[in-house]
């Protein structure tokens, strides 16, 4: 097994354990629920934005394979005090990792999140992976549902 794929596995197993920021917030600003029916994951993801657009906390609960909730994990680690727009451009960065050609450059904002373009590899789980990024930009735009459909 090479490193990166040793790494990959790694972040998945551990990040399905004990997955973070698995919480309901209290007073959220947004809240959406996203599922993507291929798979059966379901996720909802709650996020309260500070005055200045940042995002200062954020949760998910929900139920899903080992991809979606170690991404879901992930996902919220990354955003945690981005703006609404970073977050957005983040999305669409990692969108774009998994179902096109990209280099680290194009994606320079995902930083250790570039660990998860092995799911490219499985096409099959690229929706898996996308399922909480695009909940939580429904959440973002003040939508209350989202699917990966
Ligand atoms: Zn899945």
């Amino acid at each position: 097994m090479s490193d990166y794929n040793e790494l990959y596995q790694q972040i998945i197993l551990e990040h399905n354990k004990k997955p973070r920021n698995f919480k309901v917030l209290e007073a959220p600003n947004g809240c959406s629920f996203g599922k993507n029916p291929l798979c059966g994951d379901q996720f909802a993801v709650y996020t309260k934005l500070d005055a200045d657009g940042k995002i200062e906390d954020i949760g998910f609960q929900g139920d899903g394979c080992a991809i979606a909730k170690a991404s879901a994990s992930l996902m919220t680690n990354a955003v945690k005090g981005k703006t609404r727009e970073e977050a957005l451009l983040m999305r669409d960065e990692f969108q774009q990792m998994l179902t096109t050609e990209w280099s680290e450059q194009e994606c320079h904002h995902l930083g250790k999140l570039t660990i998860l373009s092995g799911v490219k590899e499985y096409p099959v789980r690229v929706k898996c992976a996308t399922l909480a990024w695009h909940t939580l930009a429904s959440a973002l735009e003040g939508k209350t549902e989202t699917t990966t459909e």
